[in-house]
């Protein structure tokens, strides 16, 4: 069996026990053994950030960019290797995990470019005879703890403007899938970025995530998970005063009008509640559909998910792969048996399925006459099962799109260009889908939510600078 180590400056460090990394399609199938970090590697880890970061902080820009660029140019030109591993460790199809590979590897040339356009201003003084600056600068050694659910990208974009602007790194992956994360760090590793600048550390959140949050030499935390865990760590920086920004979960609306064109409708509805397995943060779980289209939108949804197949994650013409692990398939199975208690209907799917090899499979699920203030409708499910809601008219489907808790993305499928620009003006999410799946994000625009979904600067393109640098205003007597 194959051990993959951290990475502690520069060196590939052995963890202070191993986990194994088991592929959810086929449970006989092990990955590789994954070093687990205990508290003194992740101490050590901080240490040799704080010591590479006068230097990075301060050195070339050029180098920056050149490395950023030969990191995305590896991952890209292993698009297919990686998201093959990617498939295999997380249960996305292949196709979506060669997408999803592609994307982490624009994202660092994304970055390459942008380390070279950190601008400042410069102010005429209130008092005659001064001059006025305002640059950016690195904040320090950077925290960067990451989900399950996007094993490449997720470290990809928060990796790379931490590096761009000039901070070092120590990344905490999810534990479930450290197979992508470890990859990244080995062509990261070999890309002339100097030891110590950044940094491995595999392991539980319950056992190191703490540690790396609190510990004195870690200026700030970047997150993205569960809003519950979000929160814990939200109150730990503010007590420490250090700079957090968080992406959390969701429960998006996908608004269907009496105006919409049916099929596109019922295509996008399916893509994102359904693709990915339904573990997106920007999954539509909640179909709001006014009551002129809805039995022919119930009908067409049977039709439509009667053709998905679901199958290994690697295997040709698979649409959708098995739920990512155990606990996360028990949750959905919950989740279906709340929803018939709660009264909805069960139109499709919500049964485990036994396919060739033993893995953690779900036929998609469908309810439908559901109603806005039932569990299946506020929590977060992060899986294949979306509900239908039944309203009146627009007013109705908009109101009820923004009663939740959650605020990152929001979709509307509808003809009509008033209820698409007052939708896109009054949404309360952080992302507007109009005609367009909720899920389903460019990398070179911000990325993010509102209410209990975001907290902090917007992550991804030019809006990265906020969160991974600190202003600074400086004054000169000429
Ligand atoms: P999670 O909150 O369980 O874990 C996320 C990360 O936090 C993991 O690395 C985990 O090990 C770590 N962690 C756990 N306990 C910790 C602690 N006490 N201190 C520090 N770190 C700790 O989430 P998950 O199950 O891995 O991912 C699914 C969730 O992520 C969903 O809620 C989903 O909506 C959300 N998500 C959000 C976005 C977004 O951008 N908004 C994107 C993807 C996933």
């Amino acid at each position: 069996m194959t051990r993959f180590d951290n990475l502690i400056a520069g060196q590939w460090t052995a963890g202070s026990s191993y986990s194994r990394n088991i592929n959810p399609s086929d449970l006989s199938d092990v990955i590789g053994e994954y070093a687990q970090a205990d508290a003194a590697q992740v101490a050590l880890a901080v240490a040799a950030a704080q010591k590479a970061f006068p230097f990075w902080a301060t050195g070339s820009v050029q180098a920056r960019s050149d490395a950023l660029d030969k990191i995305g140019n590896e991952i890209i030109a292993r698009k297919d290797e990686l998201g093959t591993l990617l498939a295999r460790e997380e249960g996305k199809t292949k196709a979506e995990g060669i997408g999803e590979a592609a994307r982490a590897g624009a994202i660092f040339k994304f970055f390459a470019g942008e380390c070279l356009r950190l601008s400042g201003e410069v102010l005429p003084s209130v008092r005659p005879g001064i001059g006025v600056e305002i640059t950016r600068e690195p904040i320090g050694v950077v925290g960067l703890i990451t989900p399950w659910n996007f094993p490449i990208a997720i470290p990809a974009w928060k990796i790379a403007p931490a590096l761009a602007f000039g901070n070092c790194v120590v990344i905490k992956p999810a534990d479930l899938v450290p197979g992508c994360a470890w990859a990244l760090a080995d062509i990261i590793s070999r890309s002339g970025i100097p030891a110590g600048v950044f940094n491995l550390v595999m392991g539980r959140g319950s056992v190191i995530g703490d540690v790396l949050v609190n510990h004195p030499g870690v200026a700030a935390i970047s997150f993205t998970g569960s809003t519950g865990v979000g929160g814990r760590i939200a109150l730990q920086c503010a007590q420490n005063l250090k700079k957090v920004q968080l992406e959390m979960g969701g429960k998006n609306p996908q608004v269907v009008l009496d105006d919409a064109d049916l099929n596109q409708a019922v295509e996008l509805a399916v893509q994102s509640a359904f693709y990915s397995t339904g573990q997106r943060c920007t999954a539509s779980s909640r179909l709001i559909v006014t009551e002129g289209i809805y039995p022919k939108f119930i009908a067409a949804m049977r039709e439509r998910m009667a053709k998905i197949k679901v199958g290994d994650a690697l295997a040709q013409g698979t649409d959708i792969g098995p739920v990512s692990s155990q606990s996360q398939l028990e949750q959905d199975l919950g989740y279906i048996e709340i929803g018939k208690s709660e009264g909805a209907t069960l139109a499709v799917g919500g049964e485990r399925l036994k396919l060739a090899t033993d893995g953690f499979y779900m036929a998609p699920a469908l309810f439908s006459e559901s109603a806005a203030s039932m569990r299946i409708n506020r929590e977060e499910i992060f899986g294949p099962v979306a509900s239908v809601i039944r309203v009146k008219d627009y007013e109705e489907a908009l109101a009820m799109a923004n009663d939740t808790p959650f605020g990152l993305s929001a979709g509307i499928a509808t003809t009509s260009l008033k209820y698409a620009t007052h939708f896109k003006r009054h949404s309360q999410a952080g992302m507007v889908m109009v005609n367009l799946p909720t899920a389903g994000v460019d990398y070179h625009v911000p990325f993010g939510g509102r209410k209990g979904s975001s907290y902090g600067p917007r992550e991804q393109g030019r809006y990265a600078q906020e969160f991974f640098t600190v202003v600074k205003t400086a004054y000169t007597l000429a």
